[in-house]
């Protein structure tokens, strides 16, 4: 086979790397760290639940084969015309090259944000925040400064809303902890548009609000950030709130690596493909999951998922196997399975194949989504080494 490069092992390299592994094809997989890890359950570890290790897994522990060649580097560069690209370990020729690096924050030009604000995007943000919030809520006794006590989450999209049910439920562990006043401590999320989760059904979106404000969480929808300075945001309405604990979760575009190369790019930055999610530009380069611009059967371009860059990664595998041995390549058809968010442990709130779910048994039907990917990546091995994303640490 001739020589392929996949660029990133989050959910879309892996799934492409996993297929073709299964298929016995070569391949090189180029990614910052030597572990994978599950970008899209970030918000537990971050918020306490349990142990940042159960959300990571090493790349080797899925990538078996030697033919499977594993580059611990970053990318610094994409040289389409050259078929080259550029890494901090140097250069890397390929034929094929299937581009997968993920996304990065949008901070909408929003003065102060990226300097201010911490973000919830990597094993180590979510462990920044972990910590960040820990070391401060721990030294309130010092000065008994409030302002220690108030997290501020920017956007009330899945991944803010996900984040501040499990923030939620870790406050009053931390203040049994560190001997601080419950009534004192405050999470308020704040969010540009009228509602929160603006994906789901508006009774979805009430329950959500229920459970998330019965846990103890200020939502303020109609609330944009239009500044962030040093420990204060800066809202639309002039009122300015200030907090020790400033988390953005409000967007994401592509990695920048791809408008820098030169690819027809939408206004996140994601790179144009064809229905094969071959890149318009370069027949050569496959893009998959946050990095690709793909125009979905409705004409509107497919969001940034999870479930999302696996399917494609699984059908790239397919195609370039396929465009090798003279086979005809497929198409990419979104099934989409459904959104579910998580508010804490054990309620969630969200939709399967058009049916709704919320409660526990949303709850229950996220964790299935665990055991399914886990087991795709490696079988029974995996799951039982993992177990302990499934249960709260004690
Ligand atoms: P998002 O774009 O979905 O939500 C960001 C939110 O921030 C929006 O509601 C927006 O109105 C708000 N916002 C933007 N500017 C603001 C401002 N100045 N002040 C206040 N609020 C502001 O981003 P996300 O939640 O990070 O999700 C990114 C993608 O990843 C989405 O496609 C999402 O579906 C996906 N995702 C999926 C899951 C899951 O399936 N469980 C989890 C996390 C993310």
């Amino acid at each position: 086979m001739a020589k392929t490069v996949i660029l990133g092992a989050g959910y879309g390299g892996m799934a492409t790397a996993v297929a073709l592994e299964k298929s016995h094809q070569p391949f090189t997989i180029i990614n910052k760290h030597e572990y994978h890890y599950f970008t899209t359950l970030l918000h537990e570890p971050a918020g306490g639940r349990n142990q940042f290790e159960n959300y990571s897994v090493p790349l080797r522990d899925v990538l078996h084969r030697a033919e499977s060649e594993i580059l611990v580097a970053s990318v610094n560069a994409l040289r389409p015309q050259e078929n080259k690209v550029v890494t901090d370990s140097g250069e890397v020729d390929y034929e094929y090259l299937v581009i997968a690096l993920g996304n990065a924050p949008e901070y909408f030009g929003i003065p102060g944000m990226q300097d201010n604000a911490l973000v919830l995007r990597s094993l180590d943000t979510a462990r920044q925040v972990h910590e960040h919030i820990e070391n401060t809520f721990k030294s309130w006794q010092e000065d008994h400064d409030d302002t220690r006590l108030r997290i501020l989450v920017g956007g009330a999209g899945l991944t803010g809303i996900e984040l501040c049910g499990e923030l939620a439920e870790w406050m009053p562990e931390l203040a049994a902890d560190y001997n601080l006043p419950l009534e004192k401590i405050e999470l308020i999320n704040l969010e540009a548009a009228p509602s929160i989760l603006p994906m789901l059904d508006e009774g979805l979106r009430e329950e959500a609000r229920r459970v998330l404000e019965s846990k103890g969480v200020q939502l303020r929808t109609g609330t944009a950030i239009t500044k962030v300075n040093p420990n204060q945001v800066e809202l639309k309405t002039g009122e300015t709130i200030d907090a020790k604990t400033i988390i953005w979760t409000g967007g994401v575009r592509a990695n920048p690596l791809i408008k820098e190369a030169g690819f027809e790019v939408d206004p996140k930055g994601r790179a144009k493909v064809n229905e094969f999610c071959q890149s318009v530009d370069y027949e050569n380069v496959f893009v998959i999951g946050d990095s690709a611009w793909f125009t979905g059967e409705d004409g509107k371009p497919l969001p940034p998922t999870g479930q999302a860059a696996e399917q494609m990664g699984s059908l790239v595998a397919d195609n370039l196997i396929a465009l090798q041995n003279g086979g005809s390549m497929q198409a990419f058809h979104f099934n989409n399975r459904g959104t579910l968010a998580s508010l804490g442990a054990e309620v969630g709130v969200g939709s399967v194949k058009g049916i709704p779910a919320k409660g526990v048994s949303a709850a229950l039907l996220k964790e299935a989504t665990k055991v399914k990917y886990l087991w795709h990546l490696g079988g029974l091995r995996m799951l039982s080494e993992k177990r302990g994303q499934f249960k709260r640490k004690g």
